[in-house]
């Protein structure tokens, strides 16, 4: 990716939190940024990687990318990494520790929730880091305010020697608003100074560490008392006043514009006393927030009286229809039955791989090789667990699969006891995690079938870069890792490693079966690249020539999209058993050619597209 040149100050320009708080790192003078990428934090570093003057980079899991920014920090420059919420559980083992050290440079750590489970395998709150790391938290809630708080939260942590979380959520991530933009500020790093009694935590000077950051506890909260952060508004109708933070403050002014409303853009820790505050304001006081209780549990560890998750959702997005109604419920009125926006009808479809996905052909011969268990991964393998597959029997978390499938080897009952075990992880999620996976299994005399999805990208968060394709962030030149070389440096014996071509399905399905035979580790790779990145080239379309299609719905089994059923029948056969058929058409012009559907065809009803000339077209019309 070509580095772009900024726009340059006091611009307003419409931008998402995301890109917000992208432009406001650059502007922070920060020197180092990086990122494993992760819906819905992924933009905020390909839009930093398109700024100059500082370095970017894709790491190989959020662990390593705050390792790297903790790196730049420690040296003293302003630093930044940004992951989705589950991506911190992945980075926590180093920032239990860093809150001790503290840093020198600015450190900021975006952290993406996402409230609503858009994309994501669970719905946790990261501000729990803020209280069990000790770490301040700001809350944005629109885009102005996401770019504001990152150049606060820089501001914050050298003041404070600490790093800060900005914790966002998939509405400030993704919904634009307009924001005025500044220029960069150059920032002198310190350069980094020796001082073991505070960079190397063994037991002895890590002790001496905690009691300093019990100090900055209270003058966080010192802090947090008096900032401009965290502000009171007062409303004429004082039944109900409103503690909310991040886009739930959004939701509560929408709902109860005459409302008291104290918005805390410093989160953690909680001030107590403005809490006071706004309670002697109010008749009630009911704390807004997604998706735990957290400020709520505090505040009432305080002895205020206040409400929260008695009367709100501890899931999903507190929006209007969900607060107007709760509210209401609350003073006694009747629900009110109308919402500010009427819903959106969407027609409802399940998740489903692209046209020509080289995943296809993997889920599609699992799906006929029989007596699997199977475990699967994050990413877009995840989809194998939907129709017409079903062929997944586990997801768990990054890298998972291995671990899982390993232990279900180990753990099988005798009920299980004829099942062949096969895990599935993609390559970008097996440098990540599933390495360690792999070694385990290896090491420990394991039993399972690994099937490693090479597709030369991230390919659910859009097709990033990984050390797996050869570039790096700024689309350049980059070593390629040699996955073959790779699992039998992790001791898989070479015998047991085939490459092979995921379109080739009678090979993909003889190696499958042969393998899932063998009683130890055995890795299968497939290596095409995902469609819908630059190294995939398409090939001739294909068509289905209806008067020799028996609508026997075997091409639907591969799960292309491009495949489309135009009428269904049913035929009896002469067991007298009724057959359920389902004729067929392909988009041709999405089709890829790439040749997946034609093997399981039995007539060769598929065959090559032959586009109509437009002379015949013309004539066909009777012009
Ligand atoms: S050849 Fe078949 S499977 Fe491949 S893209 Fe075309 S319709 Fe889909
Ligand atoms: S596999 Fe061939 S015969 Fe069967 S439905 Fe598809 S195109 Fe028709």
């Amino acid at each position: 990716m070509a580095a772009v040149m900024p726009a340059p100050a006091a611009s307003r320009l419409l931008m998402s939190g995301n890109e917000a708080v992208a432009r406001a790192v650059w502007e922070s003078g920060v020197k180092v940024a990086a990122a494993y990428p992760g819906t819905p934090s992924t933009e905020m570093l390909e839009v930093i990687s398109t700024y100059p003057d500082l370095y970017a980079e894709w790491s190989v899991n959020e662990k390593v990318s705050l390792e790297v920014a903790i790196g730049a920090a420690y040296a003293g420059s302003r630093a930044f990494c940004c992951m989705k919420h589950v991506g911190m559980n992945v980075a926590s083992d180093a920032l239990m520790t860093l809150t001790l050290t503290g840093v020198i440079g600015g450190l900021v750590i975006a952290i993406a929730d996402d409230v609503g489970l858009s994309s994501s395998q669970n719905e946790q709150d990261s501000r729990y880091w803020g209280r069990f790391a000790h770490l301040p938290v700001l809350e944005p809630a629109d885009s102005q305010e996401a770019y504001a708080m990152t150049k606060v939260g820089f501001e914050l942590s050298e003041r404070f020697q600490v790093p800060v979380i900005l914790r966002m959520t998939t509405r400030i991530n993704h919904v634009k608003s307009v924001v005025e933009v500044g220029e960069r500020e150059a920032f002198a790093g310190a350069g980094f100074k020796k001082e073991p009694a505070r960079f190397v935590m063994v037991p002895g000077n890590a002790g001496k560490r905690i009691p300093l950051m019990f100090k900055r506890d209270n003058e966080l909260r010192a802090l947090a008392e008096q900032s401009p952060l965290n502000f009171i508004e007062d409303g004429s109708d004082k039944r109900v006043g409103f503690i909310a933070s991040g886009p739930a403050y959004m939701h509560v002014k929408e709902s109860f514009p005459n409302a008291p409303v104290l918005k805390l853009g410093l989160s953690c820790p909680v001030p107590f006393e403005k809490c006071r505050e706004l309670a002697a304001l109010v008749d009630q006081v009911v704390v807004v927030e997604e998706v735990e209780p957290l400020v709520e549990t505090e505040l009432k560890a305080q002895g205020l009286k206040v409400l929260g998750k008695e009367i709100l959702p501890p899931q999903g997005e507190l929006a209007p229809n969900v607060l107007r109604p709760a509210i209401a419920r609350l003073l006694g009125e009747n629900v009110p039955v109308t919402t500010s926006t009427a819903a959106v009808q969407i027609f409802p479809r399940p998740p489903t791989m692209c046209v020509a996905c080289p995943h296809l052909g993997v889920y599609y011969t699992l799906s006929q090789v029989r007596n699997l268990t199977i475990s699967g991964d994050i990413g877009c393998y995840t989809l194998g667990a939907g129709h017409p597959w079903n062929a997944l029997d586990t997801c768990v978390s990054m890298g998972a699969s291995m671990g899982i499938a390993h232990g279900m080897d180990k753990g099988r009952g005798e009920a299980d006891k004829d099942k062949r075990i096969v895990a599935v992880i993609g390559d970008s999620t097996f440098l990540h995690m599933g390495m360690q996976g792999l070694l385990d299994m290896v090491y420990n005399k394991g039993n399972v079938t690994v099937l490693l999805l090479d597709n030369r990208a991230v390919g659910m968060t859009g097709g990033q870069d990984n050390p797996g394709n050869g570039r790096d962030i700024y689309g350049d030149d980059a070593p390629r890792i040699d996955f073959a070389k790779l699992v039998a440096a992790l001791g898989v014996k070479e015998e047991r490693i085939h490459t092979v071509n995921p379109y080739e399905l009678p090979v993909l399905f003889k190696t499958i079966r042969d393998e899932v035979k063998v009683p130890e580790v055995s890795v299968i790779i497939t290596d095409q690249p995902c469609v819908l990145i630059k190294d995939y080239h398409k090939l001739k379309p294909f068509e289905v020539l209806d008067d020799k299609c028996t609508g026997c719905g075997n091409c639907l089994d591969v799960g292309c999209p491009a495949i489309h059923v135009t009428r269904r029948g049913k035929e009896i056969k002469a067991s007298g058993r009724e057959v359920d058929l389902a004729f067929v058409r392909i988009e041709s012009s999405v089709c890829t050619g790439c040749g997946l559907c034609v093997q399981p065809c039995a007539p060769d009803a598929i065959v090559h597209h032959v586009p109509v000339s437009p002379i015949k077209l013309i004539k066909n019309c009777g012009a």
